[in-house]
C-alpha cells in the first residue's frame, strides 16, 4: 500500500485531532518514523516531533506557532509523507537521493507548535472555559477579527515573540502599537519563554546541534534569512537557493517584526543558518484550497534544507 497523497486528497483543516490522525497514519505506514513529545500546550495537549533520517548533521522543520497559519502543518506533513515514501521505495526526492539524506541527515519536524490556538481558529474549540477566555480578550481588539486573526496561543501570548533575542526591543514595539496585555496577536508575553509552546521549542533546539532550522509561517512568499546584522556562514546562499526553488522573495527582516522570534533567537544562539518561510499569499487564514499550490512552492525549500547544508558542510574549507 503506499498512501502518495494522503493528506493533499484530504482538503481539510487542520486541528490538533486531524494533525494528530495524520501522524498515526504516517507512522503505520512508515515504521522507521519516529514520534515523540517536546511539551504541551496550555491546555495539555502535546506537541509533537517526528524524526526521519540516522544521520549525523541535524535540521529542524516546524509549523503554525501561529494559530491562524496552521495550513502549514500539512506542508510538513505531507512532505515527511513523501519523504518517507522515496525512502520506502529507493526513490529521488525532488532531485535527490533520499536514501542518502536519510544515512546523512536527521530531520525532525515539529508540524503545529500551536495546537490549542489551532483549534480555536478552525473552530475544533468553540466553547468552554478557555474559549470563553479568549474571546473576553479577543473583545479588547474589535478591529481584529474572532476567531480568524488569533495568532497567539490560547493565552493570548505572541508565541514567536517569546525567544530571548532582542525581546525588550520586541515589548517596547508592540507596546507602542497597542499591545501589553495578552491579545489575539502581538503580545510578547511577562517574559521571554513563559509560554510553554514557546518553551517547550527552545528546550528542545537547546537539547540539539541544529545545522539549520526553517520555521513556517503565512502569508507573503517571503524568506526572512537575517537577524539584525547577523549573517551565518552559507546563510545568504542557501537563502537565495530557496528563493530560486520557490520564486518566494528574499529579504530582511522589517524592523518592526524584527526581534524575539524563533529564527532571530536560533540565529543569535547558534550563528547557524535560520529561516522564516512566510508561504502563500492573501488573508490568513489561508484557505485550505490554497494547499496544493503552496506546497508545490515549498518542495524544494524543504528539499533544499537538507541538501544545502550538506552541500556546504561537504565543501566547507
Ligand atoms: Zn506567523
Amino acid at each position: 500500500m503506499k498512501p502518495i497523497g494522503v493528506f493533499m486528497t484530504e482538503l481539510t483543516d487542520y486541528t490538533y485531532e486531524t494533525t494528530m490522525r495524520a501522524i498515526d497514519t504516517l507512522l503505520l505506514y512508515y515504521p522507521f518514523l519516529e514520534k515523540s513529545t517536546i511539551g504541551t500546550s496550555v491546555m495539555g495537549k502535546e506537541i509533537p516531533v517526528l524524526k526521519i533520517g540516522s544521520g549525523q548533521t541535524q535540521v529542524c522543520y516546524s509549523a503554525a506557532i501561529h494559530a491562524n497559519e496552521w495550513i502549514t502543518t500539512p506542508v510538513l506533513l505531507q512532505f515527511v509523507q513523501e519523504y518517507a515514501q522515496a525512502v520506502t521505495e529507493g526513490k529521488p526526492l525532488y532531485g535527490a537521493d533520499a536514501r542518502e539524506l536519510y544515512r546523512q541527515v536527521t530531520l525532525y519536524v515539529i508540524p503545529l507548535l500551536n495546537p490549542d490556538g489551532v483549534d480555536l481558529v478552525t473552530g475544533a474549540l468553540a466553547e468552554g472555559e478557555y474559549y470563553e477566555r479568549a474571546k473576553q480578550i479577543a473583545a479588547a481588539y474589535p478591529q481584529i477579527p474572532f476567531p480568524d486573526g488569533w495568532k497567539a496561543n490560547i493565552d493570548g501570548i505572541d508565541l514567536n515573540l517569546q525567544f530571548p533575542a532582542g525581546w525588550e526591543l520586541a515589548k517596547e514595539i508592540k507596546a507602542q502599537q497597542g499591545y501589553t496585555s495578552p491579545a489575539p496577536r502581538d503580545y510578547v508575553g511577562e517574559a521571554p519563554l513563559t509560554a510553554p509552546e514557546s518553551r517547550a521549542l527552545y528546550e528542545f533546539t537547546m537539547s540539539h546541534s541544529f545545522a539549520l532550522i526553517l520555521t513556517y509561517h503565512t502569508q507573503g512568499e517571503v524568506i526572512y534569512w537575517k537577524y539584525q546584522d547577523l549573517e551565518p556562514a552559507h546563510s545568504r546562499q542557501i537563502a537565495e537557493h530557496f528563493g530560486a526553488v520557490s520564486g518566494y522573495a528574499v529579504e530582511e527582516t522589517p524592523y518592526a517584526s524584527g526581534n524575539a522570534g524563533y529564527k532571530d533567537w536560533f540565529i543569535l544562539q547558534f550563528d547557524r543558518p535560520g529561516y522564516t518561510i512566510e508561504a502563500g499569499y492573501g488573508e490568513n487564514p489561508l484557505p485550505i484550497a490554497d494547499f496544493p499550490e503552496i506546497y508545490r512552492r515549498n518542495t524544494g525549500i524543504l528539499t533544499g534544507g537538507m541538501t544545502e547544508i550538506l552541500h556546504f558542510k561537504t565543501t566547507a574549507p
